[in-house]
C-alpha cells in the first residue's frame, strides 16, 4: 500500500514523529496547561505562544462515527468500507481517527476507547482507537 506522508515543513511534525516512535503526543500550552489539536503556534485558550508537546493518555470516548463506502484517495481503494471516528480525548481535545477493520460492529456513541498507534513503517504511524474491553457489551 502506498502511504501518503505528512509534510516535513509543518508545525505538526512533532505529532507525526512521536507517532512514528509509537506514542501519541498532544500540543499543549506551557502557560495554562491546556491541550489543543490540531497543533497551533498559539494557545487557543490563553493566546500564549509558549507551547510544547506532552504524552497523551490515549483514553477517550466515541463522539461520532461514519462508514466510508467510497475511498477519498486511490490509496484507500482496497480499504473500503472503513470507519472514520470522532474521539473526545480525556485531555479535552477532539480527534478524527479510525478503528481497525472488524471492530466497527461493536461501536456505540459514548463508549470508552483506547488509542493504539499503528505503524506503517519506521517513519509513519497513525493513532487508531479501539473499544476498551467490555465497553459496549450488554
Ligand atoms: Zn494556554
Amino acid at each position: 500500500m502506498t502511504v501518503i506522508r505528512p509534510s516535513d515543513e509543518y508545525l505538526d511534525q512533532p505529532f507525526w514523529k512521536h507517532l512514528a516512535a509509537g506514542t501519541l503526543h498532544l500540543n499543549c500550552c506551557n502557560d495554562c496547561g491546556g491541550a489543543h489539536h490540531p497543533p497551533s503556534p498559539i494557545c487557543p485558550r490563553c493566546r500564549s505562544f509558549d507551547t510544547g508537546w506532552k504524552p497523551a493518555s490515549g483514553r477517550g470516548t466515541l463522539k461520532s462515527f461514519a462508514v466510508a463506502e467510497h475511498p477519498v484517495h486511490p490509496m484507500l481503494a482496497d480499504q473500503v468500507p472503513y470507519v472514520i471516528t470522532l474521539v473526545d480525548l480525556e485531555e479535552g481535545v477532539r480527534m478524527v481517527s479510525g478503528i481497525p477493520k472488524g471492530t466497527e460492529a461493536a461501536l456505540e456513541i459514548g463508549m470508552a476507547l483506547q488509542c493504539r498507534v499503528v505503524r506503517f513503517d519506521d517513519r509513519f504511524a497513525l493513532p487508531y482507537f479501539l473499544p476498551v474491553a467490555g465497553a459496549g457489551e450488554k
